[in-house]
């Protein structure tokens, strides 16, 4: 028989974002003892940031602090990882520690980077000008990658599957582009975004801006192209090209290669009776869109990009999503409806440039939600600063702090 040898009224799986921000906020509400969070890693990161440091305007060592620093006061912070979700018996199992029996329960464990399902990607990443920014370690070599390129061909590629921050793809290529030329070298260059997707950006209010910079910069966009493989000792990646009709391979050679790995929830989740069943990737822990509250057990809430939330996962929407879920969560403790609800709001500070930013804010409806009175389908300046300075500053000192 198995032994609870640990119980919490509310229990957090995640301490990222979305775990932080509802732990700092459900701590000024219910007494200490009375929250636990799950969470192995030592260090807490600021991962839009990494964006900025594979561009070499900040060194990767600004985007990490130690997880301890964030844990708020009276909460229990559980150094280990969640392995299995058992919601009908309120419990969750974990790989190193006794199983925790909880009252409510919150998800936040983010998303999976799923680099084995693209073969021969892992073995080839950060050597011989393979990249990628979704890393902390990968976001420093990108730039040395950058940096190393002598010309020729520069591709950036973008998996369907939804992924973290939908702009980052599109970040990185332009500020690549924007090295080439100040090194003098984009003539001798041809860069080439190869997206999953069909379009540059999934709004459309802000795609026009964005189909502007790609001809600005004479990027060669290749839209609906999945990187399927990495053929590393020929230096060619493999996509899938499919239209209506028909699908079919094709092969690109490389300079440079910079990935974005397929994205899925965590395998934990993915497997457990609070998973989405439907859509084309389905795993993901199944919430209300308004309240956050699970359909099938009341007791569970989840936020960020481990959620079902059909919004794009940034830790902007993570902002706006933890006083809801708060809110909601505290009410169904006192028996009350949960009533707070959620927009769908998100936020993507394009970067297009080491000085310019296309700050795109939206909500479900996919309609423009400036939080500034200027029109939100320029690039500014004003917004790289807010990027660059302004959101690391909210996100440390106020959003992890439950303020903002
Ligand atoms: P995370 O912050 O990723 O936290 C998940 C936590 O769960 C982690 O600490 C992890 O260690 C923990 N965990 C994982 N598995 C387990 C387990 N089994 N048990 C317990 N704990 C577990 N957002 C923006 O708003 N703007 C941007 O410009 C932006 N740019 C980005 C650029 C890049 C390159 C990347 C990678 C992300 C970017 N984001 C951006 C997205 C943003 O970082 C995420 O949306 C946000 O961090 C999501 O918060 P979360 O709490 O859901 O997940």
């Amino acid at each position: 028989m198995m032994t609870l040898q640990r119980k919490c009224r509310v229990l957090i799986v995640g301490g990222g974002a979305g775990g932080i921000s509802v732990a700092a906020r459900l701590s000024r509400r219910l007494a200490p003892g009375e929250i636990a969070i799950v969470e192995p890693s030592s260090d807490h990161y600021y991962q839009p940031l990494w964006t900025l440091v594979g561009a070499g305007v900040v060194p990767k060592e600004l985007t990490r602090r130690p997880e301890a620093d964030y844990i708020p006061r009276g909460v229990e912070w559980i150094r280990d990882r969640v392995s299995e979700l058992q919601p009908a018996a309120n419990r969750v199992l974990t790989e190193n520690g006794p199983s925790i029996a909880y009252d409510y329960l919150v998800l936040a464990p983010g998303m999976k980077l799923d680099w084995e399902r693209v073969p021969g990607l892992r073995d080839a990443l950060g050597k011989n000008g393979v990249c990628s920014i979704y890393d902390y370690e990968q976001a420093q070599t990108t730039w040395e990658m950058i940096q190393a390129f002598r010309g020729g061909t520069a591709l950036f590629t973008m998996p369907s599957t939804p992924i973290k921050c939908a702009g980052a793809p599109q970040k990185i290529m332009y500020l690549a582009e924007e090295t080439f030329r100040d090194e003098g070298i984009r003539d001798q260059t041809h860069v080439i975004g190869a997206f999953g997707g069909a379009s540059i950006f999934g709004v459309a209010a802000f795609r026009p801006t964005l189909e502007k910079v790609l001809a600005r910069k004479q990027i060669d966009f290749r839209p609906k192209h999945e990187l399927v493989a990495v053929k590393a000792a020929e230096k060619k990646a493999v996509f899938r090209v499919s239209s209506e009709q028909e699908s079919h391979e094709v092969e690109i050679g490389y300079d440079l290669l910079h990935v974005v790995p397929p994205q899925c929830a965590p395998d934990f989740v993915r497997k457990s009776p609070l998973a989405t069943t439907d859509g084309p990737v389905p795993g993901w822990a199944k919430v209300d869109k308004h309240t956050l509250r699970s359909p099938d057990f009341g007791n569970v809430f989840a936020l960020g990009d481990a959620s079902s939330l059909p919004t794009s996962r940034t830790g902007a929407a993570v902002r706006k999503q933890a006083p809801v879920l708060v809110a909601n969560l505290l009410a169904v403790m006192n028996q009350a409806e949960p009533s707070a609800r959620y927009d769908g709001y998100a936020s993507c500070p394009v970067v297009t440039s080491r000085k310019t930013v296309l700050m795109a804010e939206f909500d479900y409806e996919g309609k423009p939600t400036p939080s500034f009175p200027l029109d939100p389908t320029k690039e500014r300046r004003s917004m790289y600063y807010l990027k660059r300075y302004g959101l690391p500053f909210l996100y440390w000192g106020l959003m992890l702090r439950g303020r903002a």
